[in-house]
């Protein structure tokens, strides 16, 4: 696939895609670390351009790739003001792109390695947004997360006010336990954002479970829906938003390459997709490379780009004069390229 800084720099198309005000609704802000903050950390643990950073790499599986991601993690994110810091340089990155909006998820098991409060970790991600950067954070548990030193802290979860959602990530094959649908039901009635990783590494049968159980209103991912047609049908008619991360999903090998990635079907159907990086880190992606391959790799025009931005304000929690101005802005430049 190809990438911005090797082939299309400067060209109509990448003008256009990085001028368009966008969001990231599925970042994880453990594996969005940029690289060179671990190469600037300890080189020689962590030399530049590793082979898993390199374009054409793509993970063997997806446990393979948690390893990765949680060995170089784990080297960075020891306290609250390293959040802080790798927070900051995560926003600018976006912020030089124009993202507007981010939803970014912290793995509140975290706390059980380091000597860190999950409510200073939370704060210490919202502070470091730039100004005219909405930034929203979830709090991300595992099916098998609820542990006897995390369970006083889960439980606790919907009385930290700074915290805008709940997120399941991690392995997805494994059983959704009975702990999980009552904190999810809590989150629900206090209006925050409702999320669960489904449809990557599980079938259909786990997105169901995220609706039906969990009553996820954003499927992270999502996008193996398309191999049962009902499935696809019912999230175009309810509203489910999928938010989908098309190079993560073809490094870690959920579709044989980008050409055969669901996104044009689920899009062709009416389902409400947003475009992310999800673990930048591991990926080497960027938010404009995400629109960049879908454009080159599943013929997406220009006018379907803006759509799919425009899906990321649309849903966005933010200000509703600046959600219509940031459509406004993505339509005036959708019609004028
Ligand atoms: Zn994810």
């Amino acid at each position: 696939m190809t990438h911005v800084a090797e082939s299309s720099e400067n060209s109509p198309l990448e003008r256009f895609v990085r001028s368009i005000p966008k969001t990231e609704t599925h970042l994880h802000i453990e594996g969005s670390l940029p690289y060179e903050m671990l190469h600037e950390l300890d080189p020689g643990k962590f030399p530049e351009n590793p082979e898993f950073r390199q374009p054409g790499y793509k993970f063997p599986n997806f446990v393979e790739f948690e390893d990765l991601l949680i060995a170089h993690a784990m080297a960075w994110y020891t306290s609250a003001e390293r959040y802080f810091e790798a927070s900051s340089a995560i926003f600018r990155k976006l912020a030089d792109q124009n993202v507007k909006y981010v939803e970014t998820s912290v793995h509140l098991a975290i706390t059980d390695f380091i000597d860190a409060n999950g409510r200073d970790i939370v704060q210490a991600v919202k502070s470091a947004a730039p100004e005219g950067m909405d930034v929203r954070v979830i709090g991300a548990l595992t099916r098998d997360g609820y542990t006897d030193t995390m369970k006083v802290t889960i439980d606790s979860l919907h009385t930290w006010d700074e915290l805008d959602g709940i997120d399941m990530h991690g392995r997805e094959w494994l059983e959704l336990e009975d702990w999980a649908e009552p904190i999810w039901t809590r989150f629900r009635d206090q209006g925050k954002i409702i999320k669960v990783h489904a449809g990557e590494f599980g079938g259909p049968e786990k997105i169901y479970e995220a609706l039906n159980q969990l009553g996820a209103q954003r499927v992270q991912h999502g996008v193996r829906a398309t191999e049962d047609p009902e499935l696809v049908k019912r999230m175009a008619s309810e509203g489910v938003i999928l938010d989908t991360c098309p190079i993560s999903n073809e490094k870690l090998q959920v579709f044989p390459s980008m050409k055969d990635h669901s996104i044009r079907q689920l899009f062709d159907a009416g389902v409400i997709c947003t475009i992310n990086t999800d673990d930048p880190l591991c990926f080497a992606n960027t938010i404009c490379d995400e629109y960049l391959a879908l454009a080159s790799e599943l013929d997406f025009t220009k006018s379907e780009l803006g759509e799919l931005a425009k899906n990321g304000f649309m849903y966005a929690r933010m200000d509703e004069n600046q959600k219509t101005a940031f459509i406004e802005e993505i339509d005036t430049l959708v019609g004028q390229s």
